[in-house]
């Protein structure tokens, strides 16, 4: 079986609802994971900052809106009296239950009972369509199955064995469609997979039924070698390994949620990207098999900052990187890039939230300097110890922009680069010139 997930834009409108349709219509049996149409959840986002802030009743204008959104999306899609009634009522459950929070005391709960609202709905609306058209499919409430522990990490045993009971009854449908992003946690509380979590939702899923593949559906061709956004004639890459997927989707290349490798990779489900615009493009397929290349890509990650801790009491001394590890612990901050010399290390992190803490903290070890908008550039490629030619062609692209941090041999397949921000376009332009030279 395989698993196919539609982000919001897949999903973002009536004509994009029946283009969705050929793709998932075959005799073979799959689960369909929806997103939210695109725009909502950040609407439902906005809407409970302002209950949060006790303006309710601009919430409640907000959510009226969305409600009117709907309609029209509804009466657009479907052509029978008995399919839109259908439509409609549900959309008005989902928009009563909304207003109806609103009345009550503002809780995280709360809140995240609102913004399960938007895949709840785009997953009926698909499975109301198809009914129309005639054909069958079923619909598995995720928070049926989908749970996650008290880390916040899926709780497999229980997906599992709930996902089985879900499709124990089935009949002979072949298009199962699940919500991506909602989940229940560790109390039972509808709860989520965090932001663009519905890739993360499909590998869960992929993993937990051994699916031969899952394929995340947007509308890009792919990752790409480098930024479309900023530099012309990026090209597609065919072939990515677990690792070297992991790390673009962590450094910025927006196409997949970078949690979402982690179930795939330890189960070895492929992971296909694919175009909804253009369906016939292969994409790029994640693997463990992927073989190593020279280079592969370059990616970008903005809004990062760099913390830099001086003491001649680093001289030899042990424990020392132990103490300044222990403050971003304290404050529940991840490290990403580190280079140390004797006296000084310089690390980043792209977690603001106890900045003023964390820097009084490491006062008392040192003198400490920070620089904010940072950008760390991530180059994906063959970089395994023992290769000689520590990538110079990357050091020549970049011959004219200061480079402030470089982290190699950290991995086997990126080498991270840390530039002001102000320098990205130029760097990402002038190291896709060099590595990925026109043909
Ligand atoms: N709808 C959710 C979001 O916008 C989840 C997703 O799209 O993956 O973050
Ligand atoms: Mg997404």
């Amino acid at each position: 079986m395989k698993v196919y997930k539609f982000g919001g834009t897949s999903v973002g409108s009536a004509e994009r609802f029946r283009a969705l349709v050929p793709l998932i219509n075959d005799d073979t049996q799959k689960i369909v994971v929806l997103s939210a149409m695109a725009g909502t959840t950040n609407a439902l986002v906005e809407m409970s900052e302002l209950f949060s802030d006790g303006k309710t009743n601009e919430a409640r204008k907000k959510c009226e809106a969305l409600r009117k959104q709907y309609h029209s999306v509804a009466a657009e899609l479907f052509a029978s009296v008995t399919w839109s009634d259908r439509a409609n009522d549900l959309i008005n459950e989902h928009f009563d239950y909304i207003a109806g929070l609103f009345s009550r005391e503002y809780s995280r709960h709360n809140e995240k009972r609102i913004l399960a609202r938007g895949e709840l709905i785009s997953t009926a609306l698909l499975h109301f369509f198809l009914s129309e058209t005639g054909i069958d499919s079923k619909l598995l409430p995720a928070l049926n199955f989908m749970r996650i522990d008290k880390d916040g990490e899926p709780d497999y045993f229980y997906i599992r064995e709930n996902l089985k009971r879900e499709m124990a009854s089935l009949s002979d449908e072949n298009i199962l469609i699940t919500q991506g992003f909602i989940c229940r946690n560790v109390f039972g509380e509808t709860d989520n997979l965090r932001r663009g979590g519905s890739d993360y939702s499909a590998t869960i899923i992929g993993a937990a039924i051994g699916a031969e593949e899952v394929q995340i559906w947007t509308d890009i061709s792919g990752f790409h070698n480098n930024d479309p956004r900023y530099v012309a004639n990026t090209s597609a890459i065919r072939e990515l390994s677990f690792d070297e997927a992991a790390e673009l989707a962590y450094f910025g290349a927006k196409i997949l949620h970078p949690s979402s490798v982690n179930p795939a990779r330890l189960k070895k489900i492929p992971v296909r990207l694919k175009n909804t615009l253009d369906p016939s493009d292969e994409g790029t397929l994640i693997t463990s098999e992927s073989k190593p290349e020279d280079y592969k890509a370059v990616a970008a990650k903005d809004g990062i900052i760099v913390v830099r801790i001086r003491s001649d009491r680093m001289l030899q001394a042990y424990g020392f990187m132990g103490r300044i590890f222990d403050v971003f612990e304290s404050f529940k901050t991840p490290i990403d890039m580190i280079t140390t010399s004797e006296v000084a290390v310089s690390l980043t992190i792209d977690e603001p939230a106890y900045l003023p803490e964390i820097i009084k903290a490491l006062e008392k070890l040192g003198t400490v300097e920070v620089e904010q908008e940072q950008t760390i550039i991530c180059v994906v490629g063959d970089f395994r110890t023992g290769r000689v030619g520590s990538a110079p062609e990357i050091f020549e692209a970049l011959d004219t922009i200061p480079v402030k941090m470089i982290s190699y041999g950290g991995s086997d397949n990126s080498v991270s680069i840390l530039i002001d921000t102000k320098n990205k376009i130029e760097a990402l332009k002038a190291l896709s010139n060099k590595l990925f030279p026109a043909k």
